[in-house]
């Protein structure tokens, strides 16, 4: 262990999958045999590049651009890109890390990756995203390729930036083919895939709770995040009669105690991609805190009073203070939307006491599953109803549930899904890798 490392989100998350895996490599040293441990955290190809690109007023920015294609033994790499200027080489391959077990856990055959840049969106015209977008791929082509990786969006990367990369791809290979999900539904998009993540966040809580014999309904909640998956899992958590009374950005809090308006809020972020603050402008009843008031030790989005809690805005929004904070409130159930959104005191308070606890790689699996399904729809050209896709996207969330729980009482620690996840997801992958020899 390192105490002090310079990648330190990375660390953070092998040190929880390493964690979880020490009843498996106590009973067996099978794995230990094959060094399978050394092989899962050393990336099998890490690709850095500079993106050059005109702003609008003819100057030319440079951004980094990355792209980890970190494990194939499950199948092509799949993951998001994001783009933040808070990218860097830990923030990306710990997200490609943790990606690789998250795609083994939905049973598909994919592999793991994640890409992204330093590049801000904020502020820019669709003109300089357009360019920026143009160029990164000018670099990124050469390296992936439907049955080789397929990336996918994230933080930053949706609808249009996809857009704009796949038509800088086509141009370059003269190719038209499934190299990226989460594409326009007017050109090889599969319906539900911009509501996967955080239907699929919903789906995983409910079945956490049907385990308890219980329901989402009427349940008060607590939403990070006003990006593409907070939105959906509002929207799913509206449909099953429970009530989504906050969101938030990274400049602050909306508190709606009658449930946040959905429609406006798609207004503002999908339409418009205004501030929260906005949002007072049409309901001075909701409360709005700006970042500047929140605790010093956390997140003003969990210090508010709910039945359950959603993190979908980005890692570490959620601290041992404020797990503390969201459990002397009474929450009971925690699914996480976003990546690693919990710091691991969060992690440990909240399996400490035993409420239903969904880990990221678990809860928000079902974006990317349903990205494999946009790729088999594409392999196939075919396009499957919503229905089809949200049917099987709900099977997908049930399987990865009954794997994280039946695995977590196999190993003696029954509702521990961050154990149950960790052990699921690295047996497919290390069977895998065994089976595939030393490569
Ligand atoms: P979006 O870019 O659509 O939305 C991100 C939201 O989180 C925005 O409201 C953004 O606010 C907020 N946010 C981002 N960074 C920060 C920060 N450092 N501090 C405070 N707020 C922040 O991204 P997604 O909804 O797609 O992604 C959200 C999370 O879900 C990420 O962790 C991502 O990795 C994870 N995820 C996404 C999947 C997908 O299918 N999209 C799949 C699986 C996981 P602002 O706009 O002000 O920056």
């Amino acid at each position: 262990k390192h105490s002090s490392p310079a990648q330190s989100e990375f660390y953070q998350a092998v040190e929880e999958v390493l964690d979880s895996l020490e009843p498996v490599l106590e009973t067996s040293d099978r794995y230990q045999q094959e060094s399978i441990i050394q092989r899962i955290v050393e990336p099998e190809r890490q690709i850095m590049f500079r993106v050059p690109w005109v702003d609008d007023n003819g100057r030319i920015q440079v951004n980094k651009g990355y792209r980890i294609e970190f494990n194939s033994a499950l199948g092509p790499y799949k993951g998001g890109l994001r783009f933040h200027p808070s990218v860097n080489a830990s923030i990306i391959k710990f997200l490609g890390f943790e990606q690789i077990f998250k795609n083994a856990l939905t049973g598909l055959p994919i592999g793991g990756g994640k890409g992204g840049a330093n590049f801000n969106p904020k502020g820019r015209s669709d003109g300089e995203i357009m360019r920026f977008c143009q160029s990164f791929m000018t670099e990124l082509y050469r390296h992936i390729g439907p049955n080789t990786d397929v990336p996918a969006g994230d933080i930053g990367v949706g609808a249009r930036e996809i857009g704009y990369m796949f038509g800088q791809y086509k141009r370059l290979t003269g190719r038209y083919e499934g190299v990226l999900t989460g594409k326009s539904l007017l050109w090889g998009g599969s319906l539900v895939r911009k509501e996967a993540t955080g239907y699929g966040a919903v789906y995983f809580a409910e079945y956490m709770l049907e385990a308890r014999n219980e329901t989402l309904k009427g349940k008060k909640c607590l939403i990070s995040g006003a990006g593409n998956v907070a939105i959906y899992a509002m929207e799913k958590l509206y449909q099953l009669g429970a009530i989504p009374v906050s969101c938030s950005d990274s400049r602050g809090t909306i508190y709606h105690e009658k449930g946040i308006d959905l429609d406006l809020l798609k207004e503002l972020k999908e339409v418009r991609r205004k501030s929260l603050e906005e949002y007072l402008q049409t309901h001075s009843d909701a409360q709005y805190i700006p970042v500047s008031d929140y605790p010093a030790d956390g997140n003003a989005v969990w210090r508010l009073k709910a039945d359950a809690a959603f993190p979908c805005a980005t890692q570490n929004e959620l601290s041992g203070e404020d797990a503390q904070a969201l459990l002397a409130n009474g929450c009971t159930v925690v699914s996480e939307g976003a990546n690693m959104p919990s710091t691991q005191a969060a992690v440990d308070a909240f399996i400490a006491a035993k409420i239903a606890y969904g880990p990221g790689k678990a809860a928000n699996a079902g974006g990317v599953a349903t990205s494999q399904l946009e790729m088999a729809q594409n392999a196939s050209m075919q396009s499957w109803t919503f229905e089809q896709v949200d049917n099987r996207l709900k099977e997908i969330m049930k399987n990865i549930f009954n794997a994280a729980n039946d695995t977590a009482i196999e190993y003696g620690q029954p509702g521990n899904l961050v154990l149950g996840a960790n052990i699921a997801g690295f047996k497919r992958v290390a069977e895998a890798m065994i089976e595939q020899g030393a490569v």
